[in-house]
């Protein structure tokens, strides 16, 4: 390990219980998006310790929670953007949790509350790694800006009206991104892209009320015209029929094939989590991670018409509807994709299903070959002596976009969560040693990317 680096990580070593004060002191604060409820004292919290790293914090009003700016000057022009989000979920089912949710207390190594691993983690570990350098050498190998938002857990609706206000607040030569997960006992993973979103609600209305179930004979059915609508979407081998959904996607290189090798997905754990028997088509392997990462999906998120209650009750129902989401790959458009669905229904005499889209996102995918990428591949390898998992996408969300979809600029998420971390939900945890974990990766991406050719 290069000395400078060993002397940031030892004063990390002795000083980690003010970084684990500093985490608790974060999580004790709630933050809800949702509500609004703490999230103005909590945008001062994050503003307040930018201030004491001489980050020249500035708080933009956005309509909704404020956004927290701040940027530190280092000895090279080269420039880090730490995108994190200081909101969290909301706590309830309350009586769930073993503990309050806000009190961050630390039973056995393992700290509970809400956010400590979405994503007040994320956040306070660069502030601990930019504090332990500046603290060891007075100054920084690179610029660091900090990006925080307080929107993240409703969708950051201001994120991209922000990007685009301010171009040159979002320009760096690479994005540490919120989110990431570190199993226990497994290699660091990485991940450098996510899929994009088309969230869509279909309505099929053939009267506004229910009718007696004998006039089925001769009155059109609200939900046979949905299911029939629906059945044009996709082929039994999952094959989009949407024409031109394919169109335009971004083909996966080499490197980013070559990057499944690297991966630590376990299918027979993974089929357990979702209580399955097989994947489709029984794929395994590298056709069963093509998938997950690279294909775009059609997903029915739910149905609704008519009598679902206990017993029977022949009704014939005036309206159906349902929900679909779209997860899409890069090179697709959500709005296009709209655009496409309506004229698929039309083509195929469904001009009377109405679409209400909810939401839209685009995908990103850094290229694994950008030196920031491969400067964090190489860090984590020096760290950990050990290759880390690469994903070059994760199969789920996440408002890359907002910042690279027009800069191109690479982005990356290594997180201390885990799979097990119950973020989002009841008893949300992280263990300290991860969270001290996550701040010598830090310190050391920064250093590598600082130094490299
Ligand atoms: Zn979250």
């Amino acid at each position: 390990m290069d000395e400078r680096v060993q002397k940031v990580l030892d004063y990390i070593e002795a000083h980690k219980d003010e970084y684990v004060a500093l985490l608790q002191r974060f999580c004790r604060q709630p933050s809800l998006a949702n509500t609004g409820e703490g999230i103005a004292e909590m945008s001062e919290m994050v503003r307040a310790e930018l201030e004491k790293l001489g980050a020249n914090p500035q708080v933009f009003e956005t309509g909704g929670s404020p956004f927290v700016y701040g940027e530190i000057k280092g000895e090279t022009d080269r420039t880090f953007g730490f995108y994190d989000h200081y909101d969290v979920q909301p706590v309830d089912p309350l009586n769930e949790w073993h503990t309050d949710p806000f009190a961050a207390e630390i039973i056995d190594g393992v700290i509970y509350a809400r956010g400590v691993a979405d994503n007040k983690d994320g956040l306070v570990t660069r502030l601990c790694a930019v504090d332990a350098w500046q603290k060891v050498h007075g100054t920084l190998p690179l610029n660091v800006k900090f990006l925080f938002e307080g929107e993240e857990e409703i969708g950051s609706p201001h994120l991209l009206p922000f990007a685009e206000a301010h171009p040159d607040l979002i320009q760096c030569d690479g994005y540490v991104w919120e989110g990431g997960n570190r199993e226990p006992g497994g290699p660091a993973e990485l991940t450098m892209g996510v899929k994009g979103l088309l969230y869509v609600e279909l309505y099929s209305t053939v009267s506004e009320k229910d009718a007696h179930s004998m006039y089925a004979a001769i009155t059109p059915s609200a939900t046979w015209r949905l299911v029939q609508a629906l059945n044009t979407l996709k082929d039994r081998d999952g094959k989009i029929l949407i024409d031109g959904f394919y169109d335009g996607i971004k083909p996966v290189s080499q490197a980013e094939k070559d990057a499944l090798k690297t991966d630590v997905f376990n299918e027979s754990a993974v089929k357990e989590i979702l209580g399955i028997e097989k994947f489709i088509g029984d794929a395994h392997g590298e056709d069963l991670l093509m998938s997950l990462y690279y294909k775009p999906t059609c997903n029915i998120c739910g149905i609704t018409a008519g009598y679902q209650g206990e017993g029977s009750k022949t009704v014939l129902p005036g309206k159906a509807s349902c929900k679909i989401d779209f997860r899409l790959v890069p090179g697709q458009d959500p709005n296009r994709i709209l655009e496409l669905l309506r004229a698929h229904l039309d083509k195929h005499g469904f001009e009377d299903i109405k679409i209400e889209c909810h939401s839209g996102c685009l995908a990103h995918r850094s290229d694994p070959e950008a030196p920031f990428c491969k400067a964090v591949i190489r860090s984590m390898k020096k760290l950990f002596n050990e290759q880390p998992c690469v994903q070059c996408t994760s199969g789920g969300t996440s408002p890359m976009y907002a910042f690279c979809a027009k800069t191109n600029i690479p982005a990356i998420m290594f997180g201390s969560s885990s799979e097990s971390a119950n973020i989002h939900a009841p008893n949300e945890h992280l263990a300290v040693n991860a969270f001290i974990d996550m701040i010598r990766i830090n310190v050391t991406v920064m250093h590598e990317f600082a130094v490299q050719e």
